[in-house]
């Protein structure tokens, strides 16, 4: 698992909100970078890519945010 600089490419800008996860884009860990990419797993390095934030708080903001989506 090595970052080989194809993630840039797909470099995911950061939204005014400041919720990634919310639009779709998804994290990888090993570039530590965040794309925008359709897959589960990196382009660029082939690991599997995080979708969700692991920060509790985060998790919290991300259900009222869908909920209020859903009305
Ligand atoms: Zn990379
Ligand atoms: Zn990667």
């Amino acid at each position: 698992m090595v970052c080989k600089g194809i993630c840039s490419r797909h470099q995911a800008m950061r939204p005014s909100t400041g919720m990634r996860y919310l639009i779709g884009q998804k994290r990888c860990q090993v570039c530590q970078i965040f794309i925008n990419w359709q897959g589960w797993f990196c382009p660029c390095c082939g690991y599997k890519l995080r979708t969700k934030p692991r920060n509790k708080k985060f998790k919290q903001q991300l259900v009222l945010s869908n909920n209020i989506i859903k009305k």
